[in-house]
């Protein structure tokens, strides 16, 4: 398996993106932070932008997340699997989920990107939990300026499998290994932030939306993808036990080195319209007539509610102005 030499022209620091520090916010310039003293690194063309205190916090899930996608076999020596994601290639390994995938990413060109920052050029879009970088790679051949976000950053599931897309691209978009509660980007950067079949792995859901709203320009969007919605609390508690039992079961790990999120509820997208002062547009993609029956098929035989996808969309307020004239 080649691998991407350091200096590939992978442009990790693209033109025209601003950075911050991912542990303690101060601008940074270059990839050094003069007020803390932690350096963002360059290591085979990803950008390496968590602190140590971080990395502490994320290695066990980092460890078992990628442990059990070997076990599950994901990933290829092929580079036409990468090249055909989210089609083609899925179908070796849990179709029904790609076919998920597929039809997301299409409503998600089609209907939320479509126009999205044209009138100056190509939009800057933030594709958090890219993992191997197949949307930023779709997005990049779209004309769009993706930028990927991950934990992982190994060749076969992580960023570092973007090594493939070379192959299309002339050169690769930045990847920055990052935490979604710590991004390190300036602010009011980007068109929108997708969280593509991610969001669920997050520890502070309400942290990580402050930080996708914090990084995209006023007016824009802030996506959350392919993440499991239940109509009940407890159906998704039920999910994640399940789960969990899973994982303990055929790969030896216990799922819970990290709490994560896990899925959405209204209750809890409420609550963040509150804290967060902000409106979901809730968007509903055609996944087909079987998936669509799952829930009376779980009716018809006693099971628990199956979970829901669809798409939520958050705009930023856009600016408003800085003085209102006194009416007196
Ligand atoms: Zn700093």
């Amino acid at each position: 398996m080649s691998r991407e030499p350091p200096d590939a022209p992978a442009a990790p620091l693209a033109p025209g993106i601003r950075l911050r520090c991912p542990r303690c916010g101060a601008g940074i310039p270059g990839m050094e932070c003069r007020a803390c003293g932690f350096s963002i690194t360059l290591q085979h063309g990803i950008a390496r932008a968590l602190p140590p205190e971080s990395m502490a916090r994320f290695a066990g899930f980092i460890h078992e997340y990628e442990q059990v996608r070997e076990a599950e076999g994901r990933g290829s020596d092929h580079a036409d699997f990468y090249l055909g994601l989210p089609r083609g290639g899925g179908a070796l390994q849990d179709p029904r989920q790609w076919q998920v995938r597929a039809r997301s990413h299409a409503y998600l060109c089609r209907r939320l990107l479509a126009g999205a920052g044209k009138a100056n050029g190509s939009d800057r879009l933030l594709d958090l939990g890219a993992g191997n970088c197949w949307l930023s790679y779709r997005l990049a051949l779209a004309g769009h300026r993706p930028c990927a976000v991950d934990l992982v950053a190994n060749d076969r599931d992580g960023m570092g499998a973007a090594r493939h897309y070379l192959a299309r691209l002339p050169t690769l978009f930045p990847r920055f290994q990052a935490s979604f509660d710590r991004l390190p980007f300036a602010d009011a950067q980007f068109d929108a932030a997708i969280f593509n079949a991610s969001f669920h792995y997050t520890t502070d859901g309400e942290a990580a939306l402050r930080e996708a709203l914090r990084c995209v320009r006023p007016g824009g969007a802030v996506i959350i993808a392919d993440t499991p919605w239940y109509p009940r609390e407890a159906d998704g508690r039920r999910m994640l036990a399940e789960r969990e039992s899973h994982l303990r079961r055929c790969h030896g790990v216990a799922g819970a080195s990290i709490a994560m999120l896990g899925f959405l509820t209204d209750a809890w997208l409420h609550e963040m319209e509150h804290a967060l002062s902000i409106r979901w547009e809730v968007h509903r993609p055609w996944y087909g007539l079987a998936w669509a029956l799952r829930p009376v098929v779980a009716t018809l035989r006693g099971r628990r509610r199956p979970s829901r996808f669809r798409m939520y969309v958050a705009r930023k307020h856009s600016a408003t102005p800085a003085h209102h004239a006194d009416p007196r």
